[in-house]
């Protein structure tokens, strides 16, 4: 029986450049804020952690997080590894419940859940490396021959900006294309209107034979949300994603009966929190992060109370270990994709730690059936500029 020997966790923080985002390139929750605070300070991320799950037959798992690494390091290293270091990686269940319950005091939601994410994450990689399997396989195998992706970035810019980015985008061919506002209740009358003249300019150039998604990350309030919506519902978006704070359930069940279907989740944790979004009928599209929502053990587990309320799950983030929940579930139809770009938001950096990344071709992209677990590995190529500090 293989056992888990070591947990190693090293956080990588980007030293190389950077491009400066544009002036109200996307609303957040902190817009409520008393000006002058750098609100675009919180929405950057320009560190990752990673968790290497060191098997004792000499094999290795990779999991990774992207929320707050150094805290994330210091409660895998302090709290998780002791509870984890001599199980057997198939006994997954009970190691995660393990870490979940005897973290539970202080962990449940945000830093706790997001370190169980990254060790989980690393466990089904190893198991999938250890029989030589694709994790997809190991969840539910093939449900689908390639995966429709979405183009996500369209950061709220000038409209000629926004019109060119989707121009281009068009040529690959993707299902949908999101794009992210840049006004919110501070911005008054005069900044609604920004907002809708850049989804009426996108539907010029996308049509209505594609998805558009729009997305606030939880920059609009409860009142500003119902005094939008009757404006966009024309413009026929497929979501309307994260309008409010992710705390405000009531505001999403609220608003979800609404015109336009509401996505969210990804600032949501845990099997239990995501059954809560499903139960109150809070999204039309369940978003969990699986790198944040309790891992690939937690994530599969909410695909199927998904699937049973007949909501579907389109996880956040162009990340490798979201292409297989998806590629495993009849009822995850497609997934986001980031771009791959000159580091910006931080989104990005997975791109740069990682390689062997399914690329999408014509709007689709595919998982290979014979590359065991997650298919990433650590890249060397771009070390220069990262310090990591183990
Ligand atoms: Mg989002």
């Amino acid at each position: 029986m293989v056992k888990i020997k070591e947990l190693r966790t090293k956080v990588w923080t980007w030293i190389g450049p950077t491009v400066p985002p544009q002036d109200n390139f996307c609303t957040s929750a902190t817009d409520v804020l008393p000006s002058g605070e750098d609100s675009m300070a919180s929405f950057r991320f320009h560190q990752w952690l990673t968790c290497e799950v060191i098997a004792d037959n000499g094999m290795v798992g990779v999991g990774n997080a992207a929320l707050a690494p150094p805290l994330i390091k210091e409660t895998i290293d302090k709290y998780l590894a002791p509870l984890v270091i001599g199980a057997d990686p198939f006994d997954y269940t009970l190691v995660w419940e393990r870490m979940y319950r005897k973290t539970h005091a202080w962990g449940r939601k945000g830093i706790g859940m997001v370190a169980i994410s990254a060790v989980d994450v690393g466990i089904w990689d190893l198991m999938g490396k250890i029989v030589d399997k694709p994790v997809f396989k190991l969840l539910g195998g093939r449900t689908k021959q390639k995966i429709p992706v979405y183009y996500s970035k369209l950061y709220s810019d000038s409209v000629e900006a926004m019109q060119r980015e989707a121009s281009k985008a068009l040529e690959g061919n993707f299902q949908g294309f999101k794009a992210r506002f840049g006004f919110g209740p501070k911005d008054g009358m005069s900044g609604m209107r920004e907002n809708i003249k850049r989804v009426e300019a996108l539907r010029e150039v996308i049509g209505y034979n594609r998805d558009l998604m729009l997305e606030a990350y939880m920059g609009w309030n409860l009142d500003y949300t119902r005094r939008i919506i009757p404006k966009l519902a024309k413009f026929e978006p497929r979501w309307l994603e994260e309008p409010v704070i992710a705390d405000d359930l009531l505001g999403y069940a609220e608003l979800n009966r609404g015109p336009i279907p509401i996505s969210g989740g990804e600032h949501e944790f845990s099997v239990m929190g995501c059954h809560h979004l499903l139960h109150h009928r809070a999204v039309a599209v369940l978003q969990y992060d699986t790198n944040r929502v309790g891992g690939i053990t937690a994530a599969n587990k909410i695909n199927a109370i998904a699937e049973a309320y007949q909501i579907p799950v389109i996880p956040h983030a162009g990340q490798v270990h979201n292409y297989h929940l998806t590629m495993s579930n009849i009822n995850c139809p497609m997934s986001e994709y980031f771009p791959v770009s000159d580091v910006e938001i931080g989104n990005e950096l997975f791109y740069y730690i990682f390689e062997g990344d399914p690329e999408p071709i014509n709007g689709y992209l595919d998982l290979n059936d014979n590359n065991p677990g997650l298919g990433i590995t650590l890249s060397e190529k771009h070390h220069q500029n990262f310090t990591v500090t183990e």
